[in-house]
């Protein structure tokens, strides 16, 4: 019996794990499909996490994390995770190859991943001007201009958050109208330099070995193909929440989670199921930053000693 399943081993699990074990837990298993680390791992450029002055990757930012919370005993599982249940106060983990494994309290932290448009040139120049994060790469573009795709809640107020940055944002978006909130897109109406392109569908990320040069548009009113010369492009088109192990076989999460899928906390990371606690991209209102990750994780680790005093 495990007295704590962490499941997902980024920033947000390897941190819960660290508090949970040097806190005193014993049996604390980290159930993680691939390397340990998330999906900061796959970013070549980090210059936002506090005491990191030099620009380290994301595989050079994580490298200690494991080692550091093996040494008060964490376990690790290279495991991935197909379901969790909750039965007579015990939950199942089980995994993908059908084993499974009792805990008296678990952690989900699987993360959400950025869905792709779809746009020639998107795989290409990813990392080498185009980004899914405005807080992480924005500073990037600073007096620069940068295009942003989408036109929903999460593209207008990361449009707005970049405008503070950049000397231009164009706001690419496929319909006359967007799907965000009337009053994000009243804000963004006041901004100068935010220019909507809507009506236009992006055709290309067009680039050469220094990285993102322009995009291409197409207006779906005349057909016809324009060149915005810009040099980041910022693709909001929503996010794969990855919540599927909380599916039960009655169809229904196993916690509450939101319309988007995300799993409702409050500020101690508990979930509405008492012993389940959620931490990082996948919980509501996550700022997806490394540092909020791990605080999230601190929070929960130290919630989870203190739910099986
Ligand atoms: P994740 O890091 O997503 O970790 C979840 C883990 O769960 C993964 O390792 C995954 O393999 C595992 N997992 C998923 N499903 C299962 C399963 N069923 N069973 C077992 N394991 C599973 N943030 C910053 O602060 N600064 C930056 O500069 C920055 N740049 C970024 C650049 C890129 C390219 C990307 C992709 C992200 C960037 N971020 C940045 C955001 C940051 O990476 C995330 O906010 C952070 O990693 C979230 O941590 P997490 O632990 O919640 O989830
Ligand atoms: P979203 O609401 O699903 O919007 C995605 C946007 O991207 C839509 O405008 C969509 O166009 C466009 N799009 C989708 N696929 C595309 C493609 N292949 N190419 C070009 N454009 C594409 O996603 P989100 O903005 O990430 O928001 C997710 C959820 O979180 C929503 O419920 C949102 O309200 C919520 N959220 C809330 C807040 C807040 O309340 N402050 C902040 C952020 C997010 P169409 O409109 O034509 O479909």
């Amino acid at each position: 019996m495990l007295d704590f399943a962490i499941v997902g081993g980024g920033p947000a699990g390897l941190t819960a794990g660290l508090y949970a074990t040097r806190g005193g837990l014993k049996n604390v298993t980290m159930f993680e499909k691939g390397m340990p680390g998330g999906q900061i791992t796959q970013s070549s450029e980090i210059e936002n996490y506090p005491g990191q002055i030099e620009v380290v990757t994301g595989l050079d930012l994580m490298e200690k994390w494991p080692e550091q919370c093996q040494r008060f005993g964490l376990k690790h599982d290279f495991a991935g995770v197909t379901n969790i249940s909750k039965k007579d106060e015990i939950f199942t983990i089980t995994t993908e190859s059908g084993d499974t494994h009792e805990a008296k309290s678990v952690l989900i932290a699987t993360g959400s991943l950025p869905k792709p448009a779809g746009i020639k040139g998107e795989e290409e120049f990813f990392g080498k001007g185009v980004s899914t994060c405005a807080t992480c790469d924005g500073f990037f573009y600073k007096d620069k201009d940068v295009a942003v795709i989408g036109g929903g809640d999460t593209a207008i107020e990361e449009a707005i958050f970049l405008a503070n940055i950049c000397k231009t944002v164009y706001v690419i978006h496929r319909r006359d109208e967007f799907r965000a909130a009337p009053h994000e897109v009243e804000k963004m109406n006041k901004l100068d330099n935010i220019i909507q392109v809507l009506n236009h569908t992006t055709e290309e990320i067009l680039g050469d070995a220094s990285g993102v040069t322009g995009v291409k548009v197409k207006s779906k009113v005349t057909g016809e193909e324009k060149t915005i010369d810009v040099l980041g492009t910022f693709i909001f088109v929503g996010r794969n929440v990855l919540n599927e192990t909380l599916v039960q076989e009655d169809g229904n999460f196993l916690c509450d989670v939101n319309e988007s899928g995300e799993v409702i906390v409050d500020l101690n990371m508990k979930t509405s199921v008492p012993g389940l606690f959620a931490a990082g991209d996948i919980r509501i209102n996550a700022p997806k930053q490394v540092v909020c990750a791990a605080g999230d994780g601190a929070t929960a680790g130290i919630q989870a000693i203190a739910y099986l005093q």
